[in-house]
């Protein structure tokens, strides 16, 4: 499986910049979790390929540039964008952004091919088929219902926890895979901001070490992703002395 996070923003060279503002990861260009980044730095095959998005949960780096992805094909799609989503993120959606008033509600309107957007529900817990894929939902821990996948190509696996606090479902489902190649952890708080991780509902390295405690197999490669970008350099050093995980490179293809 190829694994992409898109980038959200450049460097001064015009080049992917390694902050992380949105998160919008890519599965072999063709499928992808989350929309944060999806409109804004997708490439043109991407954009071509990609007509299932899966959504971790609604907030706003996750899915920001959903509107426009929608909005940039209108014209040319053949079958709609399908968001596969639970049915409190989709009436969140359909409620607070595709209600005319922020973004049109595309799941009403079509072009001359058909519906532009259509939504496919599902309980957190479920499993789900997307094209070749098998995805298994799980809850995890977040601000609002956040879930985490673990994602298989029916070769191997990979492991997403999207945001989250503590939580143990996820790494139970995950010691139960035999194929899992990877697992993309979030960890967005230094540990000195561990109270505001807390309220927010997310992980500081020292919270990641406690996780990583509920992980049996240690071969698996664990890539951390959703590092705030003002605290980057900080999340970094806190975890250049953990053995086994690895800062995700944005932009970068990671092939397992
Ligand atoms: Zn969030």
């Amino acid at each position: 499986m190829r694994v992409q996070l898109l980038p959200s923003t450049i460097d001064e060279d015009g080049r992917a910049s390694a902050r992380q503002h949105l998160l919008s990861m890519i599965i072999d260009d063709t499928i992808a979790i989350d929309a944060g980044s999806l409109a804004f730095s997708c490439s043109d095959r991407q954009r071509d390929q990609i007509r299932d998005i899966i959504l971790t949960h609604t907030h706003l780096d996750h899915i920001a540039g959903l509107p426009m992805f929608v909005d940039d094909l209108f014209a040319s799609l053949e079958r709609p964008v399908c968001i596969h989503a639970t049915s409190e993120m989709i009436e969140i959606l359909e409620r607070d952004l595709f209600n005319w008033e922020i973004y049109p509600r595309f799941s009403e309107l079509s072009n001359e091919k058909g519906k532009v957007l259509e939504y496919q529900p599902f309980e957190r817990g479920a499993n789900f088929a997307v094209g070749q894929y098998s995805i298994t939902s799980v809850a995890v821990n977040h601000q609002v219902a956040a879930c985490g996948y673990i994602v298989s190509d029916g070769s191997q696996s990979i492991g997403i926890t999207g945001d989250t606090a503590s939580t143990d479902e996820f790494w139970k489902l995950c010691n139960e895979r035999s194929d899992l190649a990877a697992i993309f952890v979030e960890c967005a708080f230094p540990d000195e901001m561990s109270q505001l991780a807390g309220v927010s509902c997310h992980l500081t390295p020292s919270g990641l070490k406690g996780e990583l405690a509920k992980l049996d197999n240690t071969d698996v490669r664990v890539l951390v992703i959703n590092i705030k970008p003002m605290y980057r350099q900080t999340v970094l050093q806190q975890l250049a002395e953990f053995d086994r995980v690895e800062a995700l490179d944005v932009g970068k293809v990671y092939d397992f």
